[in-house]
């Protein structure tokens, strides 16, 4: 062998050996490696993209793929997108298409190849490599979903939502933010999210977003925001931190508007603190104004403050006769001027029914209190319109001038109430500045309140009888059976004092009942002792709270039933001012009372309200003409024309009259004069206990 026949061996050798290398490298090639004519039919293929295709051998690939643009790609025009690229380019990078396998699977591939040209230069064939991506195709599909339901969810969320990037700057925003805040998503973008803020909240902001930052985790608070229009939200918001690889990019602030939440939850708490009907601070806010001002005054040497105490005069007559429609609007309209009668730092409160309070507050003299409680008191004689009806009412004041130390609330407002009782003992519209001496006069009324719930099965109470007289003949009438109360410390009691508190306690209910039997056991012993023929009388005095009872009427029926008593026998002395007060209800009493057959009278005529147009209606007998017409410190002259005036008017009417409070022999002339029918007073006899009544009975038999 020649050395060139030898040079020729050893490059035959190693052109076999790089043919075996490059066959191996082909055969094994993790990718899959074609070569296909230009019209897409498989020239070669290597066992890699077989098996990508579902085959097992090259050679069944070879045979099954024909044509590749229909059999092989499941959108055949993916197919010409590769022609037309790798024809422009002469190549094709990380061409993406979906194929199908020999089983029908799908699959995604991705193909690099290029153009084979021959040395004419004609397009031989294309030759390239492909490699399966379908799980990253997957994993990318599912990334994207999931971007797709976040856009949307964040696209349609009901909360309002804005990102901002670290610095503050708002990146994005949603529809529901344009909305709530009044942006359009191109306006806000870029500005700084202080835009929404609240000026004087800033300091907390910076300090939610530190904690946002810091905690690494979603942070929620309510507070409020500044829509574009610069009114202020209630919203809640949740601050959520966004996070790449672990590094904090931006916030998430996802709002909701509670600005309806909060008006009710502010209505309610509304509620909690004022009166319905008035508006006004109620009982609990009152307290709690009340504790603050003892709490500065604490701390302040120059602040004072000052507690008045309000009860409306007549108020219960009112509501009782012309209805609560009437009450509360009285009651609405007595707020509004007291209301205008304070400074903007004080506190006007109703602490329930007709009682008011009210708190003055950086008060330099005492005399401010006096002139403010002057103007109240002005203000609420005026007369009320109500429903076209004017309404006179009034108050009464009772005022706690400066707090004593060591005082709190509760014995504050206890001493004003002393101090109102006793302006109201004054009588209607007066006002009293609270003083040590007042507290132990209220500790008795408290005392004597306590003491008569005790004093009927203590057999502490006691009728007195008051004898009666016919000016025609002299002759004996009957007794007014007028109450005593023997207290055990105190001794006897005017009934002046403790009626009103029986009235107020409602104890007169029972108390009434009792005066009733025991008057009329003892009308019937009396006869049953000096008379054969029923001919006495026995006048009992009613209070309207009896009259209120609805089984009074059933009551006096069963006591006349009990004593044996004619109808005619038993008096019933009402009040002038009571049956004036509702003249309709009254009226329907009184004429059940009158269908038993009892008498019926007015006591104390002439002091009332007397509405004179109304006496005919009422069903009665008598009238009794009020004492201070007749022995009075004011009986003057004037006093025995309105005598006079009252005896005509009965007469019209054809009623009797009675004079009580007979002190003086002169008057008993003039009542004579005037034909008055009867008269009781202490010229006759002083109201006497049942052994003297019995005594002055003998005498005039
Ligand atoms: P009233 O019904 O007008 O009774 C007459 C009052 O005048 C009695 O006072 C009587 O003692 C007094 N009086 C009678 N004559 C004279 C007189 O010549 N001069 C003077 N200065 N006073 C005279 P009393 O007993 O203190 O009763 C006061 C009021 O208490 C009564 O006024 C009546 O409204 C009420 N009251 C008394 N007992 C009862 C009762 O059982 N039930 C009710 N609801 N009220 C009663
Ligand atoms: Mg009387
Ligand atoms: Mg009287």
């Amino acid at each position: 062998m020649t050395t060139n026949q030898n040079e020729i061996e050893l490059i035959k050798s190693e052109l076999e050996k790089v043919k075996a290398d490059f066959k191996s490298i082909f055969d094994n090639a993790v990718e899959g490696i074609f070569r296909t004519t230009p019209e897409g039919t498989y020239l070669m293929a290597n066992l890699s993209l077989a098996k990508i295709y579902g085959f097992s051998s090259k050679e069944e690939l070879l045979v099954f793929f024909s044509d590749i643009k229909n059999q092989l790609y499941v959108n055949p025009c993916r197919r010409d997108d590769f022609i037309r690229e790798i024809t422009q380019k002469g190549l094709v990078q990380g061409f993406e298409s979906e194929v199908r396998c020999k089983d029908g699977r799908i699959i995604w591939i991705s193909e690099n190849a290029r153009v084979v040209y021959d040395d004419t230069g004609r397009l031989k064939y294309y030759e390239g490599t492909v490699v399966d991506i379908t799980q990253r195709k997957q994993a990318e599909l599912a990334l994207e979903e999931q971007r797709v339901y976040f856009q949307q969810l964040f696209d349609n969320s009901p909360m309002a939502i804005v990102l901002i990037n670290i610095s503050g700057q708002i990146i994005n925003i949603n529809d529901a933010f344009e909305y709530l805040f009044g942006y359009s998503r191109n306006e806000i973008s870029g500005l700084y999210n202080r835009t929404i803020l609240v000026p004087h909240d800033l300091l907390h902001e910076i300090e939610f977003m530190r904690k946002i930052i810091m905690d690494g985790k979603s942070v929620t608070k309510e507070t409020k925001r500044k829509h574009k229009q610069g009114h202020l939200l209630d919203v809640s918001v949740l601050g959520y931190p966004t996070k790449i690889n672990g590094h904090i990019h931006g916030i998430f602030y996802c709002y909701r508007d509670i600005s309806e939440r909060k008006l009710y939850e502010k209505q309610l708490s509304h509620q909690a603190l004022h009166d319905s009907l008035t508006g006004l601070p109620n009982r609990s806010l009152f307290r709690e104004r009340l504790d603050r001002a003892i709490e500065r005054s604490k701390r302040r040497a120059d602040y004072y403050f000052s507690v008045i105490m309000i009860d409306i005069d007549r108020f219960k007559r009112i509501n009782d006769s012309l209805g609560h429609q009437y009450g509360d609007q009285l009651l609405i309209q007595i707020s509004q001027r007291l209301a205008n009668c304070i400074r903007s730092m004080d506190t006007v409160a109703r602490l329930g029914g007709d009682e008011f309070a009210v708190i003055l507050e950086e008060l330099s003299h005492p005399r401010e209190v006096i002139e403010i409680v002057m103007r109240m008191k002005q203000l609420m004689e005026k007369p009320f319109d109500i429903f076209n009806h004017q309404i006179i009412s009034g108050a009464s004041f009772g005022v706690v001038l400066k707090n004593q130390e060591g005082q709190d609330g509760d014995h504050i407002l206890r001493n004003a109430d002393i101090a109102m009782y006793c302006a109201k003992e004054l009588g209607q519209g007066c006002f009293k500045v609270f003083n040590k001496k007042m507290h132990s006069k209220v500790i008795e009324r408290m005392e004597i309140e306590n003491d008569l719930r005790q004093a009927l099965q203590n057999k502490e109470l006691e009728l007195y009888y008051q004898p009666i007289f016919s000016l025609s003949n002299n002759d004996l009438e009957g007794f007014e059976s007028l109450l005593r109360w023997h207290h055990p410390r105190y001794g006897m009691i005017s009934p002046n004092k403790f009626i009103p508190i029986a009235e107020e306690t409602g104890l007169i209910v029972s108390i009434g009942k009792w005066v009733l039997a025991e008057a009329s056991h003892q009308l019937k012993q009396w006869e049953n002792h000096f008379y054969s023929q029923p001919c006495l009388s026995i006048s009992v005095n009613i209070s309207c709270k009896q009259l209120k009872d609805p089984y009074f009427v059933e009551y006096v029926a069963g006591i006349l039933d009990q004593y044996q008593i004619k109808p005619y026998q038993l008096k019933l002395e009402i009040t002038e001012s009571i049956v004036m007060i509702d003249v309709k209800s009254s009226k329907e009493i009184l004429m059940k009372l009158k269908q038993l057959g009892v008498i019926l009278m007015i006591d104390d005529f002439g002091t009332g309200y007397s509405s004179l147009k109304y006496l005919h209606e009422f069903p009665v007998d008598y009238l009794k003409i009020d004492r201070s017409f007749v022995s009075g410190r004011s009986s003057k002259d004037g006093n025995w024309e309105i005598v006079k005036t009252i005896l005509a008017l009965a007469r019209n009417l054809g009623l009797k009259v009675v004079a009580e409070g007979v002190e003086k022999q002169t008057q008993l002339i003039q009542l004579k004069q005037y034909e008055c029918d009867e008269v009781q007073g202490f010229l006759f006899s002083k109201p006497l206990n049942c052994d003297d009544a019995n005594i002055l009975i003998q005498r005039y038999l």
